[in-house]
Order: C-alpha cells, then sequence, then structure tokens
C-alpha cells in the first residue's frame, strides 16, 4: 500500500497563507550592466562585504545543482543544517498539535527543535543493530504525524541505515521522511537525493561542516521536491546565508579534489584506530561505522572519559543514550592527533 501524499496538506495554515519576504535585492531585474545600488540602505565604500548577501545564494545553489544532479529550485540554504532542520518543524508542524518521530540513540538537535517549537517528539528505539524498528514507528504514527528523522549514517552509532528499511518508510509514513546525512561524504552509501523523484515526501538534508571542514561558516543544504523548497522559501530569513559563507563554502564546492583527498586520509586513519581499539582489554565491542568516528563500548565509560580528558584529549561520552551504555563516541583526527590518543589508550589498557 502506498500512501498518497499531498504537500499541501501536511503545511501549517498560517504559512499556507505566505508569500515568501522581498528584500530590496529580490526587487529588480539585474540587464548586466555596471548597476548603481541606491536601495538598500548600505554604505556605499567597497570593503567586499558592504552590500547585503545574495538572499538566494545562486552562485552557491549552481554549483550544488550541477554536482548533485538537481534544479537550483530543489535546493534551500541555511545557516547550518540546524537551521534547516528548524525551518522544517516551523514550517510543517502546528505547535500543541502535531508530532514528529525520531530514532534513538540519534543526533540530539530532532528533541531540541521539538522541544523549542512546541512539538510533539515521538520516539520510537532503533533496534539492538540500530536499525528502525519500522512496525512500531508505523503504530506510533497517526494523522498528525508531520517529520520523521532518519539519521544515516546515523549520529552516535556511525552506521548506516538500510535502503530497504528507508524505502518502506518512505511508502508508509504519512508525512515527510527527513533523511539527515550529515556524514554521507564518508559513507560507501549512495546518497538519497538520487531518489527525489520518486518519493514527493523524502528531504534530504547534508551539511559542509564534516567532510567538507566547514563547521565554522555554518552551512547546511536541503535537497526536496521544489514543492517543498518552495514552503521552506516562504519562512526563511532572507539573508541567512552571510557573504563571507558564501565565498568560502565556494570556494570548496570548486576543490572537491582537496576534500576528498581529506576523507581518505580520514578513514585510513579510522582503520588505524578501530584496528587498536579492538584490541584494547578495557574495549568490549566497537561498532561498525560509515561516519568519522567510532562508536565503542568499554568497562566504564565514565572513568575512561575522564582518564583521557585528564589526558587533555576531549572525546564524547554516550552511556546516557538508550541502548548506548558504557559507550564513547571517538572522532577521527589526523594522525598525529590519533597517534596521541593511541598512546594514552594502551597506557590505560595495562590500569
Ligand atoms: C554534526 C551534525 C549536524 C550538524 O550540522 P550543521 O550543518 O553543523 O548544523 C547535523 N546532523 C547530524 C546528524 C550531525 O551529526
Amino acid at each position: 500500500m502506498k500512501i498518497e501524499i499531498n504537500i499541501n496538506n501536511l503545511v501549517r495554515e498560517n504559512v499556507k497563507g505566505l508569500s515568501p519576504y522581498s528584500s530590496a535585492r529580490d526587487e529588480y531585474v539585474s540587464d548586466g550592466s555596471q548597476m548603481v545600488f541606491l536601495d538598500a540602505n548600505e554604505n556605499p565604500f567597497e570593503n567586499g562585504v558592504n552590500r547585503y548577501p545574495d538572499p538566494q545564494q545562486r552562485s552557491l545553489k549552481a554549483v550544488l545543482a550541477s554536482q548533485k544532479g538537481v534544479d537550483v529550485s530543489q535546493i534551500l540554504l541555511g545557516n547550518g543544517s540546524d537551521e534547516v532542520l528548524d525551518l522544517l518543524f516551523r514550517a510543517f508542524c502546528e505547535p500543541r498539535e502535531d508530532n514528529i518521530i525520531s530514532l534513538p540513540p540519534t543526533y540530539g538537535m530532532y528533541k531540541v527543535l521539538s522541544n523549542i517549537n512546541n512539538i510533539e517528539n515521538r520516539e520510537v528505539l532503533l533496534t539492538e543493530d540500530f536499525q528502525p524498528n519500522v512496525a512500531e514507528i508505523l503504530k506510533a504514527m497517526d494523522q498528525r504525524s508531520k517529520l520523521l528523522f532518519v539519521c544515516s549514517p546515523n549520529n552516535p552509532t556511525g552506521n548506516g541505515i538500510s535502503s530497504a528499511y528507508i524505502h518502506e518508510l518512505l511508502t508508509k509514513f504519512n508525512g515527510l521522511v527527513v533523511i539527515d546525512e550529515a556524514y554521507i561524504d564518508f559513507s560507501k552509501d549512495a546518497s538519497w537525493i538520487g531518489e527525489l523523484s520518486q518519493y514527493p515526501n523524502l528531504v534530504v538534508t547534508q551539511t559542509l561542516s564534516k567532510a567538507y571542514g566547514l563547521a565554522g561558516i555554518r552551512l547546511g543544504i536541503c535537497y526536496a521536491s521544489s514543492e517543498i523548497i518552495a514552503v521552506l522559501n516562504k519562512i526563511k530569513p532572507p539573508y541567512n546565508v552571510n557573504e563571507l559563507t558564501q565565498q568560502r563554502a565556494l570556494e570548496r564546492l570548486q576543490n572537491t579534489e582537496k576534500v576528498q583527498e581529506e576523507v581518505t586520509n580520514i578513514l585510513k586513519e579510522r582503520s588505524v584506530l578501530e584496528a587498536v581499539l579492538a584490541d584494547m582489554n578495557f574495549v568490549d565491542r566497537i561498532y561498525p561505522t560509515d561516519a568519522n568516528f567510532i562508536l565503542a563500548k568499554v568497562d566504564d565509560a565514565t572513568k575512561r572519559y575522564n582518564q583521557l580528558l585528564e589526558a587533555g584529549i576531549v572525546i564524547r561520552n554516550r552511556t546516557t543514550q538508550p541502548l548506548c551504555s558504557n559507550t564513547l563516541r571517538f572522532t577521527v583526527g589526523t594522525a598525529a592527533e590519533n597517534k596521541k590518543l593511541i598512546e594514552k589508550l594502551k597506557e590505560l589498557d595495562n590500569q
């Protein structure tokens, strides 16, 4: 049974009536010649950033569209993917009435954003092997379920979510299925962007914060049908992606060889670290990972976390997360950083 999705029926009532904010820079049509800009009350003396940024980020979207094989109208950019996720809540979820479904253990922002937006967060635990429990998700779903968050590869567990489950969810979930692909560039799995034409309720989010090495500039990306993107454009702040971010992102996207080189290096270091961790007496198991981090189950996570911290090495203690008792999450660093970590781990192993 395939659910018929009418995107307009999912949109919040007040958002249906909105039209996008039209900023000064949206209201003229450039004829390509030198123009005199006296429309936005800017300081006219050039310093590189005295003008407002392009509210539609045209150059950036053009590059992304050609690299990902989608239309420019299928892309929305935000101040990190955290802003993109927040826009999804604000466009589709009516406070106190609608609900979302998230699948812990997973990325913490889905819960934070549901609390901020006053939306019920229905949590359906992943199975023991960190895959979605489809039957339970469908039981938790009702007519007011607007968003389902599937993080793949998942944070903090590191594994990819099996595509058969995602296909099933896309066919049976009666709201939008948001696939958070923050770590997709480290994964052997293909992005779900390629499936956008098959599923009207599919939304894919990516970010330049992880593999692209640009966490500091805050650039998140949403890929979906042009119908969904048009809804998000109605509520996005006009200048949400600043000029410096647009410039730095463009430079990096035009140098994907460098990005690929770094990803390859990180993956190599990841296997080194995996091998060392697997050998430690205090490590019970390491979980399969498709991301730039490793989740490991240890004898006493809080004790080991504190020992590493004392040595000046900061990792993430995930012991309070469901299904993650006594786990630690290690981000893969440079070879030099990993060497320091490995030396300390070996020292601890004898204590
Ligand atoms: C790190 C992370 C993000 C963060 O994205 P920003 O673009 O930096 O806001 C999003 N989703 C997941 C699962 C992450 O781990």
